[in-house]
């Protein structure tokens, strides 16, 4: 892509209204815009980031055996009225009328949705176990829109469904899920800690929120410090395999992490002191059992072997895919701008000319971004006619992981400069090293 052919409405001044790192960030490198409160424009540099991010989360999804599939922004209020929640959500939900009077209303998560879909379609336990997902953009009307995309209106979401004949099927998706969402999030370079989080009416244990640790998050957090020492990696995982997942989920949350919604100072006072964390995380993502409360509202049932009737046990499991972005980047970021981890970077490198109209700089920088492009990568090449600071500024603000810098007096000696924006160290090489470098 070049520079001056895209669209990246820079801002130089710092946006006063916008409170934390990340939204500054977001407005100031052109990524939103805001179009009325708590509902943004994603401009084409945040637009290239979220679909990387969903992108991601559909690979996991699969991955695990899920099957993606929509469901429409727009519902009729119907189901909720049969579930007992129209009235139950309260002010968070945008309820529409169309032209027929009819009560509408803008998903805020598809739990009857997809139940209907369920059970008019399914209805022996041959068809189990089943999970499907979407992402798809949400709706709630929230009190206090703010942070910019950490807590929009209208925002991004995975929202997935299990629907399984018995209560441990449904745990073995919902440990599937908590496996599954450890390598999405390692994957946009972010620890997410899963935390023990509040069931609300229908209680018990199986909820675990997904935390990422940051001190503009709007959770309180009490943690055992050994928590954040465990990565998932690049180990082979089989999602068929009860015993496996259940092992996953033991060791990532056998130590104490709670929310304030559980948090049990007695049990949090056995932890040796110097292990004790009281912190803020974002909330990135929840999983949740809950058993039939859903299928028993909505007659979701399916014949067992012996031919009885049963409810199906059932759990969603939810990731702010928008919120992410926010995460991402008050996890990652110095006081020049975005350093976007290598898996959600919107380029994979910049390449800044110092001397645009120079034939032998112009000429280098096109051959490097053939090569770049060649090798599968997406570079990003200034190619305007402007001063270097500025470019060097922009490059850093917008926090692409590598930076080739190409001059006419470095190509004199037959060198470009190639620097990380992550530890800003840079280092003299020929043209086609710095590309062998990238790919
Ligand atoms: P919160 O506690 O932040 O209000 P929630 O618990 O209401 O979130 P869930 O119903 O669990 O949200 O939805 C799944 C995920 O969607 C959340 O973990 C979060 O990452 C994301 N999410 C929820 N509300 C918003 C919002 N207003 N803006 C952006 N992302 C959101
Ligand atoms: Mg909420
Ligand atoms: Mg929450
Ligand atoms: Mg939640």
């Amino acid at each position: 892509m070049r520079l001056s052919r895209y669209f990246l409405p820079v801002l130089k001044e710092t946006p006063a209204d916008a409170q934390i790192v990340s939204h500054r960030l977001m407005l100031r490198a052109g990524m939103i815009k805001q179009s009325s409160a708590g509902i943004y424009s994603w401009l084409p540099l945040g637009f290239k980031v979220l679909r990387k991010i969903e992108n991601i989360v559909h690979e996991e999804q699969m991955r695990a055996g899920h099957i993606p599939m929509q469901m429409p922004t727009l519902q009729s209020a119907d189901l909720w009225k049969e579930s007992g929640r129209y009235d139950a959500y309260g002010e968070e939900m945008l309820r529409i009328k169309d032209r027929h009077d009819r009560d509408m209303l803008y998903t805020p998560t598809a739990e009857e949705l997809i139940t209907d879909i369920f059970r008019s379609n399914v209805s022996s336990y041959k068809d189990l176990p089943l999970t499907m997902y979407q992402i798809q953009w949400k709706f709630r009307d929230e009190i206090r829109p703010r942070f910019g995309v950490m807590r929009g209106r209208e925002f991004y979401m995975k929202d997935g469904y299990n629907f399984d004949l018995t209560k441990e099927d449904a745990l073995h998706a919902y440990n599937r899920h908590l496996v599954s969402y450890l390598r999405t999030y390692e994957r946009m370079g972010l620890q997410a800690i899963p935390m023990r989080a509040d069931g609300g009416p229908i209680g018990g244990d199986y909820t675990h929120e997904f935390l990422v640790l940051a001190e503009t998050g709007e959770s309180e957090v009490f943690y055992d410090s050994a928590v954040t020492d465990l990565t998932f990696g690049d180990r082979e995982i089989d999602y068929d395999s009860v015993a496996q997942c259940q092992g996953v989920l033991e060791e990532f949350t056998s130590k104490y992490a709670r929310t304030d919604e559980t948090h049990d100072e007695a049990l949090f006072n056995e932890i040796p002191e110097e292990r004790r964390r009281v912190a803020r995380g974002i909330e990135v993502g929840q999983i949740f059992y809950f058993g039939t409360k859903y299928s028993d509202a909505l007659g979701a049932q399916v014949q067992t072997t012996e031919g009885e009737k049963v409810s199906v046990h059932m759990g969603s499991h939810g990731i702010g895919v928008s919120r992410l972005l926010g995460a991402i980047i008050e996890a990652s970021h110095d006081d020049k701008g975005i350093i976007w981890p290598e898996g959600v970077t919107p380029f994979h490198a910049g390449i800044v000319n110092l001397k645009q109209g120079d034939a032998e700089a112009d000429a280098a920088c096109e051959a490097i971004e053939k090569a770049l492009v060649a090798a599968g990568l997406e570079p990003l090449y200034d190619d305007r006619k402007e001063r270097a600071g500025g470019k060097f500024a922009t490059m850093d603000l917008i926090g692409l992981p590598w930076r080739i810098t190409v001059g006419p007096r470095g190509l004199k000696n037959g060198v470009v400069e190639l620097t990380s924006r992550r530890t800003g160290e840079s280092e003299e090489l020929a043209p086609e090293a710095a590309v062998a470098k990238l790919i």
